[in-house]
């Protein structure tokens, strides 16, 4: 009988050539490196009472929840974790989901569905792609960097169900989605506007409230924002926020919420403890953004001739094409004491693999000062080595 996963080993190869391979890289307790990849934005992943309250919160309810939420996987402190976010980011009302992968497959799946339009824009995270494709709606891919081709869309839409999906912050190069904008489309067209703020939590909007509290829209009917606990609330988890009858409706409805055990006490307990940190100390969400800023200005003046842009976010992305380029970075950063994120396809488009260097509230003088240092040896002898010309 023939192997039926022989073909693993053709795919497997066939990466290798294309220079795609993913390899797990297990962390050590201790650190060598100064990490410029994790999405610990503000560096509670590690700090004492965030740990603290995941321990606390294990011991008082348990090692997991133990059961989906509307069974035994609802404890008291869920749904205090979801009346501090809602009442955090300014919306009516919060469901917490096991992370922010199923809060965007229930929210979409949900306020979609057959005989629904996804407008869904063309850079969106892979989980609101699935979400839409699983949500059997008719999906239009579009740029909602450009308002006016959603509205194009949304006319010449027959279904009346209408939902609107893009990412806040952009995961790869943290490019802004018009809002306000968009908001305005989408009320004039009878659309829902679900919009991705993972990486605006903590990151954006007064206080850290995230990026649709910035665009004044989180308490608006018609908006629902998701998040996810695991990157400036170094916890694990995610969140959809919005009015009260949105979080009914995904209550009842959203089978990702349904049919997903709880999240676990500890994360529950970790994410509510970051709020307080992150509501009682909002000098972290500008110390990132200094922290971002001297990444972009090391990297800028190692390799100028690369344009790096001016920081909306935590991310600073460092494009240099080739996915053998951007690997052959990555390793020398690492072999110098720094941890770059490496981004290809499919992850960015083709031709546009990169490092994406992401900041945290807490990167010291030293840290910075080694980031300078590294990107100012490994960038110009990347380039350089092998004569590509980055444009
Ligand atoms: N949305 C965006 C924009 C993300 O970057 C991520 C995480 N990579 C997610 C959703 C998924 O969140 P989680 O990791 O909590 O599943």
């Amino acid at each position: 009988m023939d192997d039926p996963l022989a073909w693993l080993d053709d795919t497997a190869q066939a990466r290798q050539a294309a220079g795609l391979r993913r390899v797990l890289a297990p962390r050590d307790v201790v650190e060598p490196l100064v990490d410029l990849a994790s999405n610990d934005y503000l560096g509670l992943a590690r700090d004492a009472r965030v740990i603290e309250g995941a321990v606390v919160a294990t011991r008082t309810w348990g090692a997991g929840s133990t059961g989906s939420r509307l069974v035994t996987g609802t404890t008291r402190l869920h749904a205090e974790l979801e009346e501090a976010l809602a009442a955090f980011v300014g919306t009516a009302g919060a469901l917490v989901f096991s992370s922010g992968y199923t809060a965007n497959l229930g929210a979409v799946t949900a306020l979609s569905g057959r005989g629904a339009v996804v407008v869904s824009d063309v850079a969106a995270h892979a989980s609101l792609v699935d979400a839409a494709r699983l949500s059997r709606a008719r999906v239009v891919v579009a740029r909602c960097s450009a308002p006016d081709e959603v509205d194009r869309h949304l006319a010449a839409a027959p279904e009346t169900r209408r939902l609107v999906v893009t990412d806040g912050v952009d995961s790869v190069d943290g490019g802004l989605a018009p809002l306000a904008a968009l908001h305005a489309v989408c009320r004039a067209r009878g659309a829902v506007l679900l919009v991705d703020d993972a990486h605006g939590l903590g990151v954006r909007g007064p206080g850290g409230a995230g990026l649709v509290a910035e665009a004044g829209l989180a308490g608006e009917p018609d908006v629902v924002t998701t998040a996810t606990l695991s990157k400036s609330l170094g916890s694990q988890g995610g969140v959809v926020l919005g009015s009260a009858a949105v979080i009914a409706h995904l209550v009842d409805a959203a089978r990702a919420f349904i049919f997903d055990t709880g999240l676990a006490p500890g994360s529950v307990g970790a994410a509510l403890t970051a709020l307080g940190v992150l509501r009682d100390e909002p000098e972290r969400v500008a110390a990132l953004h200094r922290a971002a800023a001297a990444v972009a200005a090391s990297a800028r003046s190692a390799a100028p001739e690369l344009g790096v842009a001016d920081p909306t976010a935590a991310m600073v992305p460092v494009v240099l094409g080739e996915p053998d380029l951007a690997v052959a970075a990555r390793d020398a950063c690492a072999a110098a004491g720094l941890r770059a994120g490496c981004f290809r396809p499919p992850s960015v488009p083709e031709g546009t693999s990169r490092l994406r260097l992401t900041a945290r509230a807490d990167l010291s003088a030293d840290d910075l000062a080694l980031v300078d240092r590294v990107l100012g040896e490994v960038l110009p002898a990347v380039l350089g080595r092998t004569g590509v010309s980055a444009g």
